[in-house]
């Protein structure tokens, strides 16, 4: 069968550059207009996906035309609309209401200095985004257009930063509307928070979610042939410091080799059925020796979306969360909240799981250890041990509300642990904005789950800018919420939501 590795990267992607006008300024003007746009797309150079001009759009079939390309083209993952000149936006009806991917309006001008002695009515005719972007704005607001809109001059880094959020958005869309996700057996039995309308998921985000047997994984891992084996147990050892008794010679060394099965039978399964995330169960291991842990850990730090106990929404939010981090320091990772510091005016969260915590959350040089699993019945995992870097991180996580799906956020601080001489699994422990009260009474409130993703390479922008374009609730706690204001919101939610649905 073909192997397809797994694409994470930005740069195959383009966003298009569309400029607004009408036939009625006469050709020089639309000439000096197709020059300035090039001029503000050429200010662009630099963002992580490429943006490329198009020529002026002057009329409503041309304007169509664009729409239905744009939606044909896979690479092309979003659209940039300025109205330079005053452009009727009846004109855009049929366009807008055809494209169907992310949209970016950018209220920008070509100068930015106001050349006030010598202003005359061409440059006033010119130079007019001020109303001809008014006049795009009421039609898009009109008719419901998901967009974000960005307000400044290319020359303002703070501009370009705020694209850069929704190209990464964009980014992440893109792959949540082609992802294929692997589950291996079914959620852990009884929880209620890790369940969810998969057919709903498929509508909405366009993910294809599907089970599998476990023992079609376990086949793939006993076809993982030793000289294999034999290769990812020296990338191992040169990676990671693997304790003595897992490294060759050790007494447990057949254990290591069994994880290194695991990780090769599974991205040959996942290659071969071109899925991008996966979940396994500690309660449905069939064949399989371990839990996996190391491999899932690795897999996670390479692109791949990762939920545990059957989670395929965290699944999606740690690929997604993956793609909108292309190329930038820090990762993403399936997390869990798991017990607490109640140190007065010093709370924090220690949040791990059994095994599976994303090594891309660490810049240290991670342990390769080997200890017993209190659950699940099977042989000793071999696990990834570190903390994650201190520093800025967000976490996200996903709850089907019935009707609909909501995205919760929190906005923290990861920081530096004490030792934990005697916790053998990957961790982080972070302080939760506003507070840790606030935060988890907010939390609670919003029926958000125990499994998130972290990311330390994205923040929270970037998450509103993918809530934005998947037309899904986020409800986002950081250094402003309090609890009231947050109670008020989920009610309002509440309404919005299913009036916007027009149920
Ligand atoms: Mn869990």
């Amino acid at each position: 069968m073909t192997r397809t590795p797994l694409n994470t990267s930005l740069d195959g992607y383009e966003v298009w550059f569309v400029t607004g006008s009408q036939n009625l300024y006469g050709e020089e003007t639309l000439r000096q207009v197709a020059e300035q746009s090039q001029a503000v797309v050429a200010g662009l150079e630099g963002l992580p996906v490429r943006v490329v001009w198009k020529p002026v759009l002057k009329d409503s079939d041309a304007i169509r035309r664009l729409a239905l390309e744009v939606n044909g083209r896979d690479d092309v993952i979003g659209v940039i609309t300025w109205m330079h000149t005053f452009s009727p936006a009846k004109m855009w009806i049929a366009g807008l209401d055809a494209l169907q991917k992310p949209l970016l309006h950018l209220h920008t001008q070509a100068n930015v200095e106001l050349p006030w002695a010598d202003i005359d009515f061409d440059f006033m005719n010119l130079n007019q985004a001020a109303h001809g972007d008014r006049e795009f704005g009421y039609i898009q607001t009109r008719l419901g257009v998901a967009r974000k809109t960005v307000v400044g001059h290319v020359s303002n880094p703070a501009v370009l930063g705020q694209i850069e959020d929704w190209q990464r958005a964009a980014a992440g869309w893109a792959a949540a509307r082609t992802l294929k996700l692997a589950r291996f057996g079914d959620n852990m039995r009884y929880v209620a928070v890790t369940e969810g309308d998969k057919t709903e998921a498929e509508l909405r985000f366009g993910v294809q979610v599907n089970t599998w047997g476990v023992n079609e994984l376990a086949d793939a891992v006993a076809a993982a042939s030793d000289a294999d084996i034999d290769a990812l147990v020296a990338e191992y050892e040169e990676l990671y410091d693997v304790v003595p008794e897992l490294r060759r010679g050790g007494d447990r060394h057949a254990s290591l080799r069994d994880g290194a099965a695991i990780e090769l039978g599974l991205r040959s399964f996942l290659e071969e059925g071109g899925f991008g995330a996966f979940t396994t169960s500690f309660e449905d291991l069939g064949a399989l020796t371990q839990l996996p842990g190391l491999a899932v850990q690795r897999l996670m730090a390479s692109g791949y979306g990762f939920g545990a106990e059957g989670d395929w929404k965290t699944a999606v939010l740690v690929r997604v969360a993956n793609v909108m981090g292309a190329g930038l320091p820090g990762g993403a990772s399936l997390m869990e909240d798991y017990t607490y510091d109640l140190v007065e005016g010093d709370e924090k969260i220690l949040g791990a799981h059994m095994l599976e915590v994303a090594p891309s959350l660490t810049s240290e040089r991670p342990r390769l250890e080997i200890h017993p699993l209190g659950i699940g019945g099977k042989d000793d995992p071999v696990r990834l041990v570190f903390t994650a870097d201190p520093g800025a991180a967000v976490v996200v996580a996903m709850s089907d509300m019935r009707d609909r799906f909501r995205l919760v956020a929190n906005v923290v601080e990861n920081v530096s642990a004490p030792d934990l001489p005697k916790l053998p699994v990957g961790r982080a422990v972070w302080k939760p904005a506003p507070d840790f009260a606030t935060s988890a009474a907010c939390w609670l409130a919003a029926g958000a789950a125990h499994h998130t993703v972290m990311s330390t390479a994205v923040g929270i922008e970037v998450f509103r800018d993918f809530a934005e374009i998947a037309k899904t609730e986020l409800v986002v706690i950081d250094e402003s919420t309090t609890v009231r204001e947050f109670q008020r919101e989920l009610r309002w939610n509440q309404a919005y939501y299913r009036l916007a649905q027009g149920l």
